[in-house]
């Protein structure tokens, strides 16, 4: 076991935190697959409005990597696809129906002992087919793992420090033989599986004997395994390992547990703006209205994926690939009165010229911004919490001017993407789409 403690990040005290209920409603009538929200791939339908699909029927793949699939979370007809501006390739939605039972099998179901037995490039087709594949990821650029290639290490987050998102408390209960499961799938793929947790996951990673356990202390997102690889990595090599969440490595295990297609997951569905605040074991893919359930606010925005790094939802859109937040929000119906004038007791702030950031208990977060873009006033608060160490001020200028070497020297590529230093600055500068779209179009150049 070894301890990690990162005293940089910052937790958002706000409320809304979900109750510790899990509600099982009935299945949803729609489900969808986001190919948007998946970053690098370029997708490539398989199917056409009409079709009829069954669970695990391909729905697309990427162009650059045909072994890529992205399989139905739902049996029914294919009722829209949806495209962007440019033809972005945004939603494929199924309507459920009768077709949702049987779920097609993919493969046969795997034993554990026959897993021992597998080659490893048969283990890699078998994820490749089953679907489950794009949930590795790689570091640095957090997109899907190349199938062709074997990683320095895999790391495991076992944590949930964004508010509000499932703790493996919720998500691991009567799992542990599934995540057992799951961790042999990983050592099969590599041999140094890092798992990390906070203090109170302890017990659970402390019986993997031949797995290299943290205990991971600080505050968001030190549950980023990105933040830990920053801190124990010992050569440049480390930089191209892999990484997984707790309950996507669920989904990888149960899929060669019974060979057929995963399509359950858990949410946390939380916010000031939503009635009833729970967790909800729903499906992959699920909509945002079925898991909202009511709301208590007259203009709701939807976070999907959470309150510093999802992206927004459309109230009759859906749940991405990855995501298993879905903060709601209100919307102000007007701009504070004075607000120069008032001190901000009532918002959440990181700013200590807020009276608010002297306050412990948490505060009702809502869409507004307090406030529009201005100059950047070298306060240095994004550089205080960046868990990377980086100096996004410095980073933001040097990629406004193009200074490539520069950029990649203040270490853009360990940005863990966290969304903290553009929260935290009071000049409302967007610095953490900034540095992710500039590790982007850098990724794409180099080919
Ligand atoms: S620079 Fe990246 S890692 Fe640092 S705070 Fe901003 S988003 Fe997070
Ligand atoms: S937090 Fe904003 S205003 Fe302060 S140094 Fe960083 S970029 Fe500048």
């Amino acid at each position: 076991m070894i301890s990690v403690r990162t005293a940089k990040g910052y937790d958002l005290p706000i409320q809304g935190a979900p109750l510790e209920v899990v509600d099982k409603p009935a299945p949803p009538p729609t489900v969808a697959v986001l190919p948007e929200h998946i970053p690098f791939i370029r997708p490539r339908l398989a199917v056409k409005e009409g079709d009829q699909v069954a669970v695990g029927d391909v729905l697309f793949t990427d162009k650059s990597n045909p072994r890529l699939q992205f399989l139905s979370p739902g049996g029914g007809q294919v009722a829209r696809i949806q495209f962007g501006p440019r033809r972005v390739l945004q939603a494929v939605v199924i309507q459920r129906d009768a077709a949702d039972e049987p779920v097609r099998s993919l493969a046969a179901p795997l034993e554990p002992e026959a897993l021992d037995r597998l080659p490893r490039a048969d283990l890699v087709d078998l994820l490749l087919r089953g679907g489950v594949w794009p949930f590795l990821r790689a570091f640095p650029y957090r997109a899907i793992a190349d199938p062709d290639v074997e990683p320095p290490a895999i790391y495991v987050s076992l944590d949930a420090r964004e508010p509000f998102q499932v703790p493996p408390a919720r998500y691991l209960e009567n799992q542990r033989e599934v995540f057992t499961f799951g961790l042999r799938v990983l050592k099969r793929l590599c041999p140094v599986v890092h798992v990390h947790a906070d203090a109170d996951d302890q017990a659970f990673c402390e019986a993997y004997k031949d797995i290299i356990t943290h205990k991971v202390q600080g505050r968001y997102p030190t549950d980023d395994s990105g933040v830990l690889l920053y801190r124990v990595r010992q050569s440049p090599d480390d930089n191209q390992a892999w990484f997984i969440t707790g309950q996507d490595l669920l989904l990888v295990a149960r899929m060669l547990q019974s060979g057929q297609y995963p399509t359950e997951r858990l949410f946390a569905v939380a916010g000031s703006g939503v009635a009833n605040p729970r967790y909800v074991a729903s499906r992959m893919g699920a909509p945002i209205a079925h898991l909202a359930g009511e709301i208590q606010c007259k203009a709701p925005r939807f976070a999907v994926g959470g309150t510093l790094r999802g992206f927004s939802g459309d109230p009759e859109g859906h749940m991405g690939f990855y995501e298993t937040a879905l903060m709601v929000l209100p919307e102000p119906e007007a701009a504070d009165f004075l607000t120069l004038f008032r001190p901000g007791f009532g918002k959440p702030s990181h700013s200590r010229t807020f009276l608010s950031a002297l306050r412990r208990n948490p505060l009702p977060m809502t869409t507004n911004v307090n406030g529009g873009h201005r100059a950047c006033i070298a306060c240095g608060y994004c550089a205080e919490v960046c868990p990377v160490d980086i100096w996004p001020q410095m980073t933001y200028k040097s990629i406004l001017a193009e200074e490539v070497e520069e950029y990649l020297a203040h270490g853009l590529l360990d940005c863990v993407e966290c969304g903290l230093c553009t929260y935290v600055c009071p000049s409302k500068i967007e610095l953490a789409a900034t540095l992710r779209a500039a590790k982007h179009a850098y990724r794409k150049e180099q080919g």
